[in-house]
């Protein structure tokens, strides 16, 4: 009831902002994408020997790609990286607070010295959140739950930067997408295609919390 009332005022607003002759383009959601890790810090290493700051990147690629190609660019979606470089988190964050975006999302894969260990986690921080923001990490789970065939781990809280930094200027999720210690997870991404699969997951998701 809330969100129709919400849509409702949004598309009247917007029929104004129309009317009155101040913009004729509708503006695009923004949303930003951080690919964990790059350059000298490769995050974690598969038994594979995979490294997560190219999948991360890879990943990220697919996001861009699909929102051109099947979305027909229906979201202005900024990397926080375009290439295998060191970015710190202060300036990721920034990055936020300059665009104010509205989803910011971390792709990260996850690791463990139990190689047993797998399936997806997806972060919120640790602080009392904005309203929303647990039932989005939820509804994402679930998609991805359901897309990939992913064993969920649940949605986890911690304090970390990118999610702290950028929680007050909007809904953020760091997605841990499977364990590289993890043999037939780690396997899996060794395919161009499951990783394409895997952004187009991702991207569905952002679509459905962004409804
Ligand atoms: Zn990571």
């Amino acid at each position: 009831m809330e969100l129709r009332k919400a849509f409702l005022l949004g598309a009247l607003f917007a029929t104004c902002v129309h009317a009155s002759g101040q913009g004729d383009t509708e503006q695009k959601m923004v949303i930003i994408v951080d690919p964990g890790h790059g350059g000298i810090d490769s995050g974690a290493i598969g038994i594979n020997g995979l490294s997560e700051k190219e999948l991360t990147l890879n990943l990220a690629e697919a996001i861009l790609r699909y929102n051109n190609t099947l979305l027909d660019n229906r979201y202005d979606i900024y990397l926080t990286r375009y290439a295998d470089t060191l970015i710190s988190l202060s300036h990721r964050t920034r990055l936020a607070k300059a665009l104010k975006p509205d989803l910011f999302i971390s792709l990260h894969c996850n690791h463990a010295n139990n190689a047993k260990a797998s399936g997806l986690e997806i972060y919120l921080h640790d602080s009392p959140l904005p309203q929303g923001h647990m039932a989005m990490a939820k509804a994402m789970e679930t998609h991805l739950k359901t897309k990939l065939g992913y064993r969920g781990r649940g949605v986890k809280r911690a304090n970390f930067q990118v999610l702290r930094d950028n929680t007050a200027v909007c809904p953020a999720l760091l997605l841990e997408l499977g364990f590289l210690s993890h043999l037939d997870e780690a396997r899996h991404l060794e395919r161009k295609e499951n990783i394409s699969a895997l952004g187009l997951a991702v991207l569905t998701g952002i679509k459905k919390l962004l409804e």
